[in-house]
């Protein structure tokens, strides 16, 4: 009988992505896994938030698949968006709900990254709490039979040159802002936890989503400033009181009816804010680090899209499945640098580019997608497609890529309106 040797897999970052990876070949068995972190769990949980992280039905479904679903009991499922247009402060426009197929899901990453890092070692897993830098990563690469890389936007992904071919943006395209509150009214509370987006062209556009944090249920707003608008005024990092005193001055000019329902608000914790601004960019998924060592990239440390369109923890999400998947399919043979760009290339083409294409779109939204906004308004369909693509970016493809394929998608649910472009 042929005896497989162990194999050993090192992870580095303990986010969505690794965690999921190394857990995952724990699950499988026949893995030795290491896990780099840079924080352990209490600090991470007494830390600040790093997200807003809603979860959409498919990545929700591979976590569901692998044990890993820990708060789908307490964690609210939002089954619709209602969005609204602003076009100019305190005017609602159009206005339509994007009912999901699945419910969608925000559980802090403070809560669950916290707790799926314990699980690495209560599953025989070993944790390494450093800040791995390159000579350390040269090191682990080299005494494990395959090294994931899986540390997020930091200093690391600087190892993975940037495709540029697959680039859309070489610049932030918002500067961003996260609350995470307690107190936040809803307009219909009977309806059930239900997520709301406005849109102010020229300025921004706001999300707010029920979502469950340390302290319980809680509401967070991703506030998405167009750079130098009057939305654009967090870069001093006011902490989550002020930033919140803010938001509401803001929403009470451009948005009164949601500054109402936010006038009894407070931030769930001091951590519960977050600011900052990040580009858009795509990687090569392998860095050759010398004598012959190549190591894998896969979520943010390689495809990082601006959260407009919730790709980022989704995408994390089914990348470390595709990886997972690779790996244990490979069984005994060699894990080459050809086979992690085979690896990548196939998660590419099948989901990440659909996530990088639609995100640019909805970032700078075209004629043809107004358009289709305009006819969301109208038509249901079009409204539930819209939502079935955020959780799906790959529909993009099929609908929305091109003015053509969005008139043709347009004319067979019979819309025939148009919208005035500036
Ligand atoms: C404001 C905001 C809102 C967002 N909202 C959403 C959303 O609603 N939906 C969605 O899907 N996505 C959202 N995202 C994106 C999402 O949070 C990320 O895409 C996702 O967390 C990426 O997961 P990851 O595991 O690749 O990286 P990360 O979550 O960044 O994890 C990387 C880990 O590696 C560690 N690390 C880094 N460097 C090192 C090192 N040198 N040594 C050891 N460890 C290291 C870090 O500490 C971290 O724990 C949002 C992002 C932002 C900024």
């Amino acid at each position: 009988m042929e005896v497989c040797a162990v194999r050993r897999i090192a992870v580095v970052g303990a986010g969505q992505a690794g965690l999921q990876v190394g857990l995952g070949l724990l699950g499988a068995g026949g893995y030795e896994v290491t896990v780099v972190a840079a924080r352990r769990p209490e600090e991470v949980r007494g830390g600040r938030v790093m997200s807003t992280q809603a979860m959409f039905g498919p990545a929700l479904r591979v976590e569901r698949a692998a044990g890993l679903d820990l708060w789908e009991g307490e964690a609210p499922g939002v089954r619709s968006v209602d969005a609204v247009l602003v076009p100019e402060p305190g005017v609602r426009a159009l206005e339509f709900t994007m009912t999901m197929d699945e419910p969608a899901q925000s559980v802090d990453q403070r809560l669950k990254m916290a707790r799926w890092l314990e699980l690495v070692e209560e599953r025989g897993g070993r944790v390494e709490y450093r800040e791995l830098d390159l000579a350390g990563l040269r090191e682990l690469a080299a005494a494990n039979d395959l090294t994931v890389v899986a540390a997020g936007r930091g200093e690391l992904a600087g190892i993975f040159e940037r495709d540029a071919a697959r680039s859309p943006f070489d610049a932030p395209q918002r500067r961003l802002a996260a609350l995470y509150a307690h107190g936040v009214g809803a307009p219909d509370p009977a309806a059930g936890p239900r997520a709301r987006m406005h849109a102010v062209p020229g300025v921004g556009e706001l999300y707010l989503q029920p979502a469950l944090t340390l302290s319980g249920r809680c509401d967070i707003l991703l506030w998405e400033a167009l750079p130098g608008s009057p939305f654009d005024c967090f870069d001093d990092r006011p902490g989550a009181v002020e930033q919140l005193e803010r938001m509401r001055e803001l929403m009470a000019r451009y948005l009164p009816w949601e500054a109402e329902l936010w006038a009894g608000a407070e931030p769930t914790d001091p951590g519960g804010s977050l600011c900052g601004a990040l580009t858009p960019v795509v990687r090569r998924p392998v860095a050759e680090l010398g004598d012959g060592i190549a190591v894998l990239g896969i979520g943010d440390a390689v495809v990082v899209n601006d959260p407009i369109t919730g790709q980022g923890a989704n995408g994390a999400a089914l990348a470390a499945d595709a990886c997972l998947r690779a790996i244990v399919e490979r069984g005994d043979g060699p894990f080459t640098a050809a086979w992690m760009t085979g690896v990548f290339e196939e998660f590419w083409e099948r989901h990440a580019r659909h996530g990088v294409e639609l995100t640019a779109a909805l970032l700078t939204m075209p004629d043809h997608l107004q358009e289709v906004f305009a006819a969301a308004g109208e038509h249901e369909a079009v409204a539930r497609r819209l939502a079935r693509t955020y959780a799906d970016p790959a529909d993009y493809a099929e609908w929305l890529a091109t003015p053509e394929l969005a008139a043709a998608y347009l004319a067979s649910v019979g819309w025939s309106g148009s919208v005035a472009h500036p």
